[in-house]
């Protein structure tokens, strides 16, 4: 998969985008990250890419063609990639949104700077415009390396098993189960006992059961999409009826 990130400021998603897993991933092709400067593309004398607003106002906007020429750049005689602008309009990301946007070829987020983006160039070139919540940031760059790396870890290879994201939070429904390591006693708190049991059907089923838990005392609006067999259902069921009483 290639994604590339159209920023002002692609020093700032470069640090990001080198360390750790997506950067190992990165260096091993496992994906094809790319940030490029906006501002390499304005074609005037200062490399000037915003100006005032028309109708006054605060602030400055991002010209249209600076961004129009560096996304045309991106795509020389390919099929058009897949635009997305990070704005704090858009709808908000999600895991399923992150599994969507990982099955595409190639996805380019757009950051945007100021007081945003000329409008004529979001309705020009834009496929989807994504926010990461309702709140409102200096620049686009965060909200892209959010959506990044929630893709390139799902992609195939880049995680050591898909157990390492299949049974994670938001995968299936479901917050995850409680974490434990050594040592198996810490300021005489003790992990739960079946975690030393060895019995990884026992374990299985108590992961299951904790995850059902936490969603419901947490999220109780993902639980109804969250995949749960018969005796889960069961367990659920009682597990509700005990914190009634
Ligand atoms: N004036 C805009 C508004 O009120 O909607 C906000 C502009 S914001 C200061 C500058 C840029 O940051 C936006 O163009 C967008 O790219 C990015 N941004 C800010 N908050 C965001 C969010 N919650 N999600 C995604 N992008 C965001």
């Amino acid at each position: 998969m290639k994604i590339d990130i159209m920023t002002l400021f692609p020093e700032m998603c470069e640090t990001v985008l080198d360390t750790s897993i997506i950067g190992r991933a990165r260096k091993a092709g496992k994906v094809e990250l790319s940030c490029v400067n906006i501002r390499d593309f304005a074609n005037n004398k200062h490399n000037k890419v915003d100006d005032a607003p028309f109708g006054g106002g605060m602030g400055m906007v991002m010209a249209a063609e600076p961004i129009y020429n560096c996304f045309n750049s991106l795509f020389d005689g390919e099929t058009k990639p897949y635009l997305i602008y990070m704005s704090p309009k858009g709808t908000t990301f999600n895991q399923n949104k992150a599994v969507e946007l990982s099955k595409k070829e190639h996805v380019v987020f757009l950051c945007g700077h100021y007081e945003g983006i000329d409008q004529r160039v979001i309705d020009e070139i834009v496929d989807e415009e994504i926010s990461i919540g309702d709140y409102v940031l200096t620049g686009g760059e965060m909200p892209a390396l959010v959506c990044a790396d929630a893709i390139c870890r799902i992609l195939p290879g880049v995680l050591s098993d898909e157990v390492c994201f299949t049974e994670e939070s938001h995968f299936a429904g479901l917050l995850e189960y409680p974490q434990y390591t050594r040592p198996a006693i810490w300021n005489d708190r003790e992990v739960p006992s079946v975690l030393l049991s060895g019995n990884h059907a026992e374990i299985a089923k108590w992961r299951k059961e904790k995850a059902i838990e936490i969603t419901y005392n947490r999220r109780p609006d993902i639980l109804e999409n969250a995949v749960l067999d018969k005796k889960e259902k069961k367990f659920l069921e009682n597990y509700i009826k005990s914190k009634s009483e």
